[in-house]
């Protein structure tokens, strides 16, 4: 825990470096063969990557991503200071219609809606278009899904959630194989003063040494609870890249180690149904954020910035790493409450 440190050693200044920092980068570096660099949120990371790119310059991102991806680029695009197209990305033909662009921005599987997109011959085709592409991994996790290894330029994750995992701590991460690039990435986090809090890098490398057991554990609860959900009377839908009526089921099961432990699902019935049944279970906490060894679950759409595109009675189920059985007697009687 340090903002100042004596002339002349490795670190000039507490917003330029910081040995937990380091330590933390080393660890999530080592995980995808890459170089990474530790922010403070998520959003720190959308926005470094974002900040490298210059005025007008075009940008291809998926119809429906992450709420805040998309209200960032839009107002970017509003100012003039991005020309941005959303587009179905698991559309290959959707994503040709769009290039050439400057960067080419994935999420898969994406919040909430669960889209696959195909990696490996989505970053192909951008590629040959002159494109950089990022990969918003925060759902799959290095640990299920490796965006660098199919050609990425950078992956991106919210530390904040899987990494973490214990919801305490803010955080983001980029990955990069190229040096240059990850140089001028940290620069950003420099001037833009985008740097992690210690004390958020050192949960966050904590957190780390139990990934593996908490995203397998969570990963396979997840599948289980989504495949016994799509029988249950009160569920029109279950969205889960693993399931195998997934539009995606195919290509998710091609470049993803399991189907991760993200499952929304659509109710019969109206938002206040759905709401209802958010503030019925008592395992499951009501709240936003994912990604933590408890379960969360909430309905989308009560947040204004939500996309128009995620069904009202859309709720997107966190599922932790608790006994399958308990978390289903809760939701099975939450959901016929
Ligand atoms: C939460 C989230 C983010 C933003 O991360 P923060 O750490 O909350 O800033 C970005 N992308 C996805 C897919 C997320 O779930």
């Amino acid at each position: 825990m340090a903002s100042t440190y004596r002339a002349d050693g490795a670190v000039g200044y507490g917003r330029e470096g910081n040995p937990t920092w380091s330590a933390l980068e080393q660890a999530l570096g080592d995980l995808e063969s890459a170089q990474a660099l530790a922010l403070a949120s998520g959003m720190a990371a959308i926005t470094a990557v974002l900040d490298l790119l210059p005025v007008g310059a075009r940008v291809v991102a998926p119809e429906v991503p992450y709420t805040l991806t998309a209200v960032r680029l839009r107002e970017l695009h509003a100012a003039g200071r991005l020309h941005v197209q959303f587009v179905p990305t698991e559309n290959l033909n959707a994503v040709r219609a769009a290039l050439p662009a400057d960067l080419v921005w994935l999420e898969t599987p994406s919040n909430p809606l669960m889209r696959i997109t195909d990696l490996a011959a989505t970053i192909t085709l951008a590629h040959e278009h002159g494109a950089r592409v990022v990969v918003d991994n925060t759902f799959a996790t290095p640990l299920l899904q490796r965006p660098l290894d199919l050609g990425a330029d950078i992956a991106m994750a919210s530390g904040t959630k899987y990494i973490a995992g214990h919801s305490d701590a803010l955080l983001g991460v980029l990955t990069t194989r190229d040096a240059e690039l990850r140089e001028q990435l940290r620069q950003r986090r420099s001037l833009l003063g985008l740097n992690p809090g210690t004390m958020e890098a050192w949960l966050a490398l904590r957190g780390l040494r139990t990934m593996g057991l908490r995203v397998r554990a969570a990963s396979a609860n997840a599948e289980e609870i989504a495949r016994r959900l799509t029988t249950h009377p009160a569920v029109a839908q279950v969205l889960y890249p693993f399931l195998p009526d997934h539009p995606g089921a195919t290509i998710a099961r091609s470049q993803m180690r399991a189907g991760g432990a993200m499952v929304s699902i659509v109710l019969h019935g109206d938002a206040d149904r759905a709401d209802a049944v958010c503030r019925a279970t008592r395992l499951w906490s009501f709240a936003t954020s994912l990604g933590g060894i408890e379960s969360t679950l909430e309905r989308r759409r009560r947040w204004p910035s939500e996309s128009e595109q995620v069904p009202e009675t859309l709720i997107r189920l966190s599922v932790g790493a608790e006994d399958v059985n308990d978390l289903w007697r809760d939701l099975d009687a939450a959901l016929r409450h």
